[in-house]
This record gives structure tokens, C-alpha cells and sequence, in this order.
């Protein structure tokens, strides 16, 4: 039998999304200072901050501010982050360390290597997720406290749920299945699911992400581009390799003066319109159906599928994040959430709400991973572990 649980069993609805709204109405209670709103928090293109922006870190501390504030009268001094990525929430904690003394910890699932740790300025990477009960061990053997005035911050996306390396191909399963669904449903029988993988598989690679900004919406709308046949494959390689084209916006403008047939006229606007607003999260309807497809692969096998298909197929609840996160909260640090994932993928739209569809933070998963770290077995501080 799978254990099973939610994000919400862990951190309530203190989470927040990529557009910074806290799930948790009491943050907005009139008696605590009010929070500015999202668009006003100082993002570069005017808008909401992304993660490694440093009035991001600014946003991430006022909002457990208010946080702390509903449960302490003792201000906040000293703050954990637990991540998956050495870019962007490396750059997070080091943001973050601009306001308050931070140690973080970045993990990824390399079995194939052997066991690694290393640690440089407080920040540690580890190519196994149980090593979050080294980085426990670690914080203790720097004197470092775990009490009231202590924060954890936990990267939903890819760590709490879905752990890189080990679980988080069943995230972007479901990301590319949205992608395919969005171009099949707007081409109908025009849709050649062939050339599709193709387009997708190659832009999708390190190589192209000055073009797509590593952006799932740009290049959802690009492979939709060009299955309509508003710009040719072989084309747009081409174009991009002579630098004919660089930019996303230069490929949206592009497509923006071409003849673009009925199917594709309203995706077009809509990506179109969003873009140029400035929103990270321009194709929606894409995002929606990404919503849908990551519901769909949470606890949808049944018990005797066995862990490794579970691993594969579904997507998990990490259970040393869950573990290190229990042992933090007996401990009175306060826990929040938060993932650069965007709303539209996380939250129900207002007619699957109604059909009890939950933000993803609510929705049940089972919890896989490594038992690690025992309240009661933990060692006192003592031992040091180096790089
Ligand atoms: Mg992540």
C-alpha cells in the first residue's frame, strides 16, 4: 500500500504560484499590513517577478511576513530554501541572502552516479534527495536554529512533488501531452502528429532557449505555427541559423503579418495580445490543459502497479521533502511554498472548481521516496558534514 497525501497536509494553503498570490485567504486579512498587488511587486518586463529576480526574494519575504505575522509576534531571522535547480533557485537563495542569513539546499535523483555532496556558501547540491537529511545534519553542525523565528522555503514544482531526476518526467509528460492536445484540438484533421514530435522534440533542446526562452507558452505557439503552416519547419531552422531571426518576438511579429487561416486566428490573438502585455504566461488555454493533464497523473494507478511504473507514470509527493518539512514544523519553523509554475497550470479554472477539481496543492498524491529522518532518531548537533 502507498502512503498517500496532499501538499496541503504539509504547508495548509501557504503556497503561492507563480503570479505570488497566496493560496491562504488570511494573508489578506485587514488585520495585517496589506500586501501590494502582484503586478506592482517590481518584475523587469512590469509585471510579477520571476524567480531569480531579486525584488522576487523582496515579494517572498513580505508575504512570510504576514505569514509569520498570523502565528508569531517574533519577526523572522533565519530562513531554509529546499529547491531542484542550481540557476534558478541557486539565484533565489542568494537574493534572498541579501536580507536575511539563508542556507539552501538543491537536490536532483543521479543514482547512476555515486553519492555526491558539495556545499558552497551555504547552499548545498546533492545528487540524491535523501541527502536532505545530510543538509538537517549539516544546518545542526552550524549552530544553526530551528525555532520560531525560522522560515523554510519549499520549491513545489519538481521537489515537494514530482522530484528531479526520479519523478519529475511524469511533469513534463504531462506538459508535452498539453502541448500536443492544444495543437491537435486547433488543427483538427490538418494535425500530422509525426511532424509535431519533431518540431517539438528539436526546439525543445538547451540549444534553442535564447529563441524560446526555455518558455513552454513561446513554444507551444510555435509548434502551432508551424503545424498550421504559417511558417515552414525547415524554414525557421534555417532563419535561425543564419540569425535571420533570435527573438520569441520577432518569430510572434513574424507570424502577426502572415495570412494565419480560421483554427488558428483566436490561439494566434490570444498568445499574441498576452505577449505583448508583457504576460510570462501567454497561452492560456495551453496552460489549461497542462492543469488538466498534471491532475490527471496524480494517484491514478492503483496500489499493485508497483513503484517503479508509479515513479514513471504518475507524479509523487517527494517523501524526504515531506519528511525534512514534518521534522522542521515539530520543530515551530514556519512552512511555505512556492513554485515559478504558472497559475493557469496549478489552479482550476472557475468551471472545473465547480466540478471539485483542487489547486494542485490539494490534490491528493501517493508519497514515494526514501524514509529518512525520524523525529525522534535525529542526531543532536555534533556532526559536521564538509564537501
Ligand atoms: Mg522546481
Amino acid at each position: 500500500m502507498f502512503e498517500r497525501g496532499t501538499i496541503h497536509d504539509i504547508l495548509g494553503d501557504l503556497v503561492v504560484y507563480r503570479n505570488l498570490e497566496p493560496a491562504d485567504e488570511r494573508l489578506r486579512s485587514p488585520q495585517l499590513p496589506p500586501l501590494p498587488p502582484p503586478q506592482s511587486w517590481g518584475g523587469k518586463r512590469g509585471g510579477v517577478p520571476r524567480k531569480a529576480e531579486p525584488a522576487y526574494a523582496q515579494a517572498v519575504l513580505r508575504i512570510l511576513g504576514q505569514a509569520q505575522a498570523l502565528r508569531s509576534d517574533q519577526r523572522l531571522q533565519r530562513l531554509i530554501y529546499i529547491g531542484d535547480t542550481a540557476m534558478n533557485d541557486g539565484q533565489a537563495i542568494r537574493n534572498l541572502g541579501q536580507h536575511l542569513p539563508v542556507y539552501g539546499f538543491i537536490g536532483h535523483e543521479r543514482l547512476e552516479e555515486s553519492k555526491r555532496i558539495e556545499i558552497e556558501d551555504g547552499i548545498m547540491l546533492a545528487n540524491r534527495w535523501a541527502a536532505l537529511v545530510d543538509f538537517v545534519h549539516f544546518l545542526q553542525g552550524e549552530g544553526f536554529a530551528f525555532d520560531e523565528a525560522t522560515a523554510v522555503l519549499v520549491d513545489l514544482d519538481k521537489t515537494a512533488f514530482g522530484a528531479r531526476g526520479r519523478n519529475s518526467q511524469a511533469i513534463d509528460a504531462a506538459r508535452v501531452e498539453a502541448v500536443r492536445r492544444t495543437v491537435e484540438e486547433v488543427l483538427g484533421a490538418n494535425f500530422n502528429e509525426a511532424e509535431f514530435r519533431v518540431a517539438y522534440d528539436e526546439l525543445n533542446q538547451p540549444p534553442y532557449h535564447p529563441f524560446t526562452a526555455d518558455n513552454q507558452d513561446y513554444l507551444a505557439y510555435i509548434c502551432l505555427m508551424v503545424g498550421g503552416g504559417v511558417y515552414d519547419f525547415s524554414q525557421l531552422l534555417t532563419d535561425l541559423e543564419a540569425r535571420r531571426l533570435s527573438s520569441f518576438a520577432q518569430f510572434v511579429e513574424a507570424c502577426a503579418e502572415r495570412p494565419i487561416g480560421d483554427e488558428l486566428a483566436p490561439v494566434h490573438r490570444e498568445v499574441y495580445t498576452n505577449f505583448r502585455r508583457g504576460d510570462p504566461t501567454p497561452f492560456k488555454s495551453f496552460r489549461y490543459r497542462e492543469y488538466e493533464e498534471t491532475v490527471r497523473r496524480m494517484d491514478c494507478l492503483p496500489d499493485d502497479a508497483g513503484e517503479e511504473k508509479v515513479l514513471a507514470e504518475e507524479i509523487v509527493i517527494t517523501r524526504e521533502v515531506a519528511e525534512v518539512c514534518r521534522f522542521l514544523k515539530g520543530k515551530g519553523v514556519l512552512l511555505f511554498g512556492l513554485t515559478d509554475k504558472p497559475d493557469e497550470s496549478s489552479t482550476p479554472r472557475p468551471e472545473l472548481a465547480q466540478k471539485g477539481y483542487l489547486p494542485l496543492h490539494r490534490v491528493t498524491m501517493k508519497v514515494v521516496g526514501n524514509s529518512i529522518l525520524r523525529v525522534e532518531a535525529c542526531p543532536e548537533p555534533s556532526r559536521r558534514v564538509g564537501s
